[in-house]
């Protein structure tokens, strides 16, 4: 691995530079060393995983709008050496590697990569599930575990028949499997309240008003040293806020409602039914109190992105946040 850490990566330091030199990443941020390529195998965390405090790292930032700095939704909670992530869009697991060796953080190394928890099921969410669980799934020490709303199961058997043709090339060659069943997604249908307890880890859903797009979730994690509420996607939302009350970190989706209003009228309508505006959400985080408020999956319509920290600004005193692909919290 020591060897491995001092090559670059030339495809990944081609990528990291065009971001630099388009002027949107702190110049000397992406100044690490990466491996090209690494197989990560572990039968169990480490002493100094399991001794870690809790880490959430933002593996997608974005919308269902491609972005050249931003994958789709994604956000990995890391918790004594496993990490569960909460949604999976385009590009996640391609920072899950990035962040893997940026942070040393060696359960999101994909493979390795136990739980996916499902907002709802807008393709936006959902993009990067097959990549998660298939990428190298012979050498997963079990499949991976997938909560998500009613409609899980179809996803899950129709990514089950498309890498069937993998699967079965792989098995009937030479190649040693050290898991023949590690493309095998265990998925649950999720009803609102405690999915998951481990130890001091606790996640939990609750609906949340996504307009149309019934049932829509939001997750609180709680462990030993870290609570946090992330929102998936929504509308303003009084379960959210009950949940988010005091919260260590709040992460909330977020629209510009400058941008909003730029919208023909019914665009905005839908918009408004089904997101959260700026305005809104400082009112919400005002009564909340989280101890950080962290915007994610912004809608900014042309308005530049930075206007949403402003707008949120202008009524909410308390810490406020619009967070990239790849920032850590707390
Ligand atoms: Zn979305
Ligand atoms: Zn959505």
């Amino acid at each position: 691995m020591k060897l491995l850490n001092t090559l670059i990566s030339s495809a990944l330091g081609a990528l990291l530079l065009a971001g630099n030199a388009a002027g949107q990443s702190a110049g000397d941020e992406f100044a690490i060393v990466l491996p090209s390529a690494g197989i990560d195998l572990r039968d169990a965390p480490s002493e100094a995983e399991l001794l870690a405090p809790t880490r959430v790292v933002m593996l997608g930032t974005g919308t269902p709008i491609p972005d050249a700095f931003r994958a789709g939704p994604s956000i990995a909670v890391i918790h004594k050496g496993e990490s569960y992530l909460f949604d999976a869009g385009a590009g996640a697991v391609r920072n899950a590697v990035v962040a893997r060796y940026k942070y040393d953080i060696p359960s999101l190394y994909p493979s390795l990569i136990c739980c996916v928890f499902f907002s709802h099921l807008h393709s936006d969410h959902t993009m990067d599930f097959s990549e998660l669980a298939l990428t190298m799934w012979w050498e997963r020490n079990a499949g991976l575990r997938a909560w998500g709303p009613e409609g899980i199961g179809r996803i899950v058997n129709g990514m089950r028949e498309v890498h069937l043709v993998d699967v079965d090339i792989r098995t009937e060659s030479l190649q040693p499997l050290r898991n023949p069943d590690g493309f095998e997604v265990a998925a649950r249908t999720i009803e609102p309240g405690i999915l998951l307890e481990k130890d001091d880890l606790v996640i939990e859903a609750f609906t949340v008003d996504h307009g149309a797009i019934r049932p829509a979730f939001g997750f609180k994690v709680t462990t030993d040293d870290l609570s946090l509420v992330i929102s998936g996607d929504t509308a303003y939302s009084e379960t959210l806020l009950e949940k988010a009350r005091g919260v260590d970190l709040l992460f909330h989706e977020v629209i510009s409602e400058e941008g909003v209003l730029r919208l023909p009228p019914g665009f905005q309508r839908i918009q408004n039914n089904s997101h959260t505006t700026s305005r809104e959400l400082a009112r919400l985080a005002d009564i909340a109190r989280p101890g950080l408020l962290v915007l994610y999956h912004g809608l900014f319509f042309g308005v530049e992105e930075g206007s949403v920290l402003d707008e949120i600004r202008a009524t909410y005193d308390g810490e406020v946040a619009l967070a990239d692909d790849l920032d850590v919290f707390p």
